[in-house]
């Protein structure tokens, strides 16, 4: 079996800004599960929330910085993990990538660049951690620079594979950048971390690693168009025969309705009518009025134009006339912020918006709503609509990207045989998103039906088993 090194920026539930926390802590688990010796490296942030023993295990440095190699595990998992220390470059409160006023760290180039040099010296076992890798899997632009570098490592050097969670984040900074941060100037090309006379982080996974993955098949042909590859959809069609789309699963321990701590009645597909328990909670904790038979929406996501937050903005003037609640947990874009808040104060009835980030409440949303929407202008994969399924809420989705790959539109022929999960709508527009709230509004009053695409997701396999197995079938092939 290979040994196998997971890159990553973020791991829930050390730390997490996004999906990538999501599957930086999940894969591993069900990798380790599998009988995979598999270990996880990521910088060592001042908010990470470790639980259990850290050790000190090495000290590697490069570019005349010192970094501490601390072992710790994934906190209720069996996954090693080693943290980079290094408090000069990550000793900072907050968030991983940006600032509190949301702008990302001066140093970010700095920061990531290190991070990949020790991942490389790690991986080439010159930090003496008595482990080496066969594989090393990278994630997203953080970790871009990992394959890059490690291509100019002399053989034996371990194969590389890079995931790309979301092609809008590419690390791009200044050709300064490139001098400043004392790269190879053999990397420096358009073939190479060159973009635009730019330097490019994710170039360095795209160009360099020996296999691309992204997290979901459609997304792998949506990012080999102009419309979702950000200029360099030429280089991953090149790139094609090395590139894959694998969807995410979910931690279906943390995801459970059947045992979440985190909500008020747990339930199952044979058990759904206790859902409502969580709906009346929802409704009381809110003081929205108490009621059943009135669908709860709800949405939980970044604020950000991808997630098609404006376009529902859009919508909200004739969906707050439907008999709907609608309830909102996010944070991101302030302008977004402040204009939905303008809404839920003016329609206090009928909306609530929660302007944070908090991960109980997350699970509340999921287990007490009936209808979950995403109407996101692009989406790598995914994870709520999987965990809205999984907790019996119907989501309404945007045709692309993993949406398109997990959800199954809800139609005569689908009703029938028992595959609708959700509501697919064609384009991220107003007309589109207004169409398919309406479309599920009819469907709701009918409860028998309703129960029947509830069930449909509740019963759909989401688990990381499947999704591991591609990975490992990835891994067992370089
Ligand atoms: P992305 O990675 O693009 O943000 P995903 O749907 O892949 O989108 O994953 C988002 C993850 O972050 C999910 O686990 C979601 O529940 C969580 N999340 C997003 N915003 C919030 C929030 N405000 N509070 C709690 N969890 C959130």
């Amino acid at each position: 079996m290979k040994k196998i090194l997971f890159v990553t920026s973020e791991a829930h539930p050390l730390i997490k800004t996004g999906g990538l926390a999501d599957v930086s802590g999940s894969l591993p688990k069900a990798l380790i599960e599998m009988g995979v010796d598999v270990r996880l490296i990521m910088p060592n942030y001042q908010a990470i929330k470790t639980i259990g023993e850290i050790y000190y295990k090495s000290t590697v440095r490069v570019n005349n910085i010192n970094a501490h190699i601390l072992e710790t595990r994934l906190p209720g998992t069996k996954v090693p993990v080693w943290l980079v220390d290094c408090p000069e470059l990550f000793g900072y409160p907050g968030n991983p990538y940006v600032d509190e006023q949301g702008k990302p760290w001066v140093n970010n180039a700095e920061r990531f660049a290190f991070f990949c040099r020790i991942t490389v010296e790690v991986a080439m076992n010159r930090g003496y951690l008595e482990w080496t890798p066969d594989i090393i899997h990278c994630n997203d632009w953080q970790t871009g620079l990992v394959p890059a570098l490690l291509s100019l490592e002399k053989h034996p050097r371990p194969a590389t594979i890079f995931t790309i969670h979301n092609m809008a984040y590419q690390g791009l900074f200044s050709k300064e950048t490139r001098v400043l941060l004392n790269l190879p100037s053999r990397l420096w090309s358009p073939n190479g971390i060159e973009f635009n006379g730019m330097l490019s982080f994710i170039k360095g996974g795209l160009a360099y690693a020996d296999r691309i993955t992204t997290v979901s098949p459609t997304y792998a042909n949506e990012i080999q168009t102009a419309d979702f590859g950000y200029g360099v959809e030429g280089l991953l069609s090149y790139r094609q025969k090395y590139l894959t789309g694998i969807v995410n699963g979910i931690d279906t321990d943390h995801w459970n309705p059947q045992a979440d701590t985190n909500i008020s009645a747990c339930y199952d597909a044979s058990t759904l009518h206790k859902k409502k328990l969580n709906k009346t909670a929802l409704q009381i904790k809110y003081n929205l009025p108490v009621d059943n038979k009135t669908p709860i929406f709800v949405l939980i996501s970044r604020l950000v134009e991808q997630k098609g937050i404006d376009i529902l903005l859009e919508c909200l003037p004739e969906m707050l006339t439907l008999p709907l609640q609608f309830l909102l947990l996010g944070k991101g874009d302030k302008l977004l912020e402040q204009k939905l808040s303008q809404f839920a104060k003016i329609h206090s009835e009928k909306m609530v918006i929660n302007l944070g980030y908090d991960e109980a409440i997350a699970h509340q949303f999921e287990a007490g709503a009936d209808i979950f929407l995403m109407p996101s202008r692009f989406e790598p994969c995914g994870l709520n609509q999987l965990y809205s399924q999984r907790y019996g809420t119907v989501p309404i989705v945007t045709r692309t990207g993993g949406l398109a790959d997990t959800v199954v539109d809800t139609l005569p022929e689908t009703i029938k045989n028992k595959t609708a999960t959700g509501f697919v709508f064609k384009a991220p527009t107003t007309g589109s998103l207004m169409e398919a709230i309406k479309r599920a509004l009819i469907v709701y009053e009918d409860s028998k039906n309703w129960k029947q695409l509830q069930i449909n997701g509740m019963k759909k396999d989401y688990s990381w088993n499947r999704s591991a197995e591609e990975y490992l079938a990835l891994y067992e092939q370089l």
